[in-house]
């Protein structure tokens, strides 16, 4: 058909088309190489192949169709009565369905893939993640639930709720939630308000939890205080949750309403209160803020690694775009302060990524076993740092990569605007940057992981041959140096905790400058791919090192 007469010679932009998410992606594909075994690599393909495909085909498009619909909840029957049901959008119901059929939690528990289970599995996340409308919000916290229970050693949890988290049947797969935020805080939890109250043998809770997300969940694990127990968090314990009953009533629960939020409106982020709710108690009655640590470290991982696949698609779009888009005569992606902009992107992203898939090894390495006391060290401390790191790289990158688009970047058809919304939680859930910094420097095996993070640093940059890189490699160390000088240089409480951010920024992009030249010289020999080298160059290039004194009487008045 051709245009009516009105619309001839109008110009209309193509819009940016997605392809394979995973052949697409160097980066994912030669680290993938570096660290996988080639048989092993070889058994995962077609389904990394399989899950690329659909994130940028048919995934993709649905997400686009998906886009304003939103979770709903029904409080009441026309009848009168109270039945708070939830129902999840139709992109929500395929990203389950997914789940299930690629084991998206479940390949992290298959044994026969050894320490590198957890690699395999958040290879898939990666790719998954962005389709999915931030379905990975209950899938990280079922992955969490699964690992905690197995360090709770509570025989009966283990073996009643672990094949359901691990299912890949759809029929018997559940997700967990971790109700933990209340009004009190999310940060400062020590302070929750929830009793828990031993009544003929069954623990029951009452107390309003704030901040529940996937409420659509089977199960949760929660804190709540046995009566009688002492304020703070050692005084809370953790408990096992069935959020229904046989009948689908829910369990001395209510759904007061789901959270108005700014991004991840398809995640159903409920207020709750718990009305005499019957738990179990998963391990001692006490101490339950250490208990559920293992849930912090999955989940924390899970938002590193989908920071790094907001950046990929930020940035998938963004360079299709530029192939596509002309101004002055020219593709953007030809115009040379665009390109300057978009490689800046790319070497914030290989960064993140690197860093994040070293956490992800790690945190294989110590699942299966394999895992020495130096690499656990270092596995410490780069939990709180990539998920501190990813959250700002991730909402920076993809601020940039909104503006990019123009004009076409500030509307919501598109599907950009959400992209940033979405992004814009990783910074603060699982942790704000200011929590977690002040978490890294304040812990008591700080030392011990700064020994081990600049052993592993060290390791990279021994190995450069390339002189530029090898000189990066030295403003690595250097940064490192610096970072650890301020620490010992004896300052007050006071100047610690105000350079905190400051410490563990300078710390992580250190450690990504030095992964990065690394990553880069194993490219150069091993296929000459110099994508790696590229990014190495380009990271060095921006700020790595951020320590600077500050004096905080000025900025007390600068506040007054
Ligand atoms: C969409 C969404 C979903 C969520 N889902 C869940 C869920 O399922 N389960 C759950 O338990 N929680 C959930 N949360 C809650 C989330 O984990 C908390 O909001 C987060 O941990 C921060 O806690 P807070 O909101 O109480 O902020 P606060 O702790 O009050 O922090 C406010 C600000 O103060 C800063 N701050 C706090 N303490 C210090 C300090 N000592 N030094 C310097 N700065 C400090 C923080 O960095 C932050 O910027 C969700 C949040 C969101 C936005």
């Amino acid at each position: 058909m051709t245009d009516p007469q009105w619309q001839q010679g109008l110009f209309t932009q193509a819009a940016p088309e997605l392809g394979n998410q995973y052949r697409d992606d160097p980066l994912l594909a030669g680290w993938l190489r570096r660290t996988v075994p080639a048989s092993v690599l070889q058994s995962l393909e077609p389904e990394f192949d399989e899950l690329g495909a659909l994130a940028g085909g048919d995934l993709y498009r649905m997400q686009l169709a998906d886009r304003l619909n939103e979770p709903r909840l029904t409080q009441w029957d026309p009848w009168g009565n109270r039945v708070d049901t939830l129902e999840v959008t139709p992109l929500w119901r395929e990203a389950e369905r997914l789940t299930v059929k690629h084991g998206i939690v479940a390949t992290a528990y298959e044994q026969a893939l050894g320490r590198h289970a957890r690699i395999a599995q958040f290879a898939k996340v990666y790719l998954f993640h962005p389709s999915t409308d931030v379905y990975s919000c209950p899938l990280a916290m079922t992955d969490g639930a699964a690992r905690t229970l197995l360090e709770s050693g509570n025989a009966r949890l283990i073996s009643h709720a672990l094949p359901h988290l691990t299912s890949r049947d759809p029929g018997t797969f559940w997700t967990s939630g971790q109700w933990m935020t209340e009004t009190t805080g999310g940060s400062d939890v020590g302070r929750s308000q929830t009793r828990a109250v031993e009544e003929s043998g069954v623990w029951r809770l009452y107390g309003r939890k704030w901040f529940t997300s996937a409420v659509t969940s089977q199960m949760a694990l929660t804190l709540a205080r046995p009566e009688g127990n002492p304020p703070g968090g050692k005084g809370l314990a953790m408990f096992f949750v069935e959020v229904r009953d046989a009948q689908g009533r829910l369990n001395g629960i209510r759904v007061d309403r789901l959270k108005d939020k700014l991004g991840t409106r398809k995640v159903p982020t409920a207020e709750l209160m718990l009305e005499g709710t019957r738990a179990e108690l998963v391990g001692q009655p006490v101490n339950g803020t250490r208990a559920i640590e293992p849930m912090l470290g999955v989940t924390r991982m899970w938002n590193s690694v989908c920071a790094v696949a907001f950046m990929r698609r930020g940035l998938a779009l963004a360079r299709a775009y530029a192939a596509r888009r002309e101004a002055f005569g020219a593709p953007l992606e030809k115009q040379p302060l665009h390109a300057d902009t978009l490689a800046a992107l790319e070497a914030e992203t290989w960064g993140a990524f690197l860093m994040t898939f070293l956490l992800v090894e790690l945190a294989g390495r110590a699942e299966a076993g394999q895992i020495d006391d130096q690499q656990r060290a270092l596995l410490r401390l780069v939990t709180p740092l990539t998920k501190l790191i990813t959250g700002k790289q991730a909402v920076s990158v993809v601020s940039e990569v909104i503006e990019s688009f123009g004009g076409a970047g500030y509307v919501e058809d598109t599907g950009l605007p959400q992209l940033l919304r979405d992004t814009q939680v990783l910074p603060i859930w699982e942790g704000t940057t200011n929590v977690l910094s002040l978490d890294a420097l304040l812990r008591s095996d700080l030392h011990t992981g700064l020994a081990a993070l600049m052993g592993r640093a060290s390791a990279c940059v021994r190995g450069l041959k390339e002189p530029r890189l090898a000189a990066a490699g030295k403003q690595a160390i250097a940064a490192l140096e610096r970072a650890a000088l301020w620490l010992e240089t004896g300052k007050d409480r006071e100047v610690l905790q105000a350079g905190a951010r400051r410490l563990a920024l300078t710390i992580a992009r250190a450690l990504q400058l030095a992964l990065l030249c690394e990553h880069a010289q194993w490219l150069l020999e091993n296929g000459g791919d110099r994508r790696g080298y590229a990014a190495a160059m380009r990271f060095s290039r921006l700020p790595v090192d951020l320590m600077h004194e500050v004096d905080p009487a000025l900025d007390a008045l600068l506040l007054s």
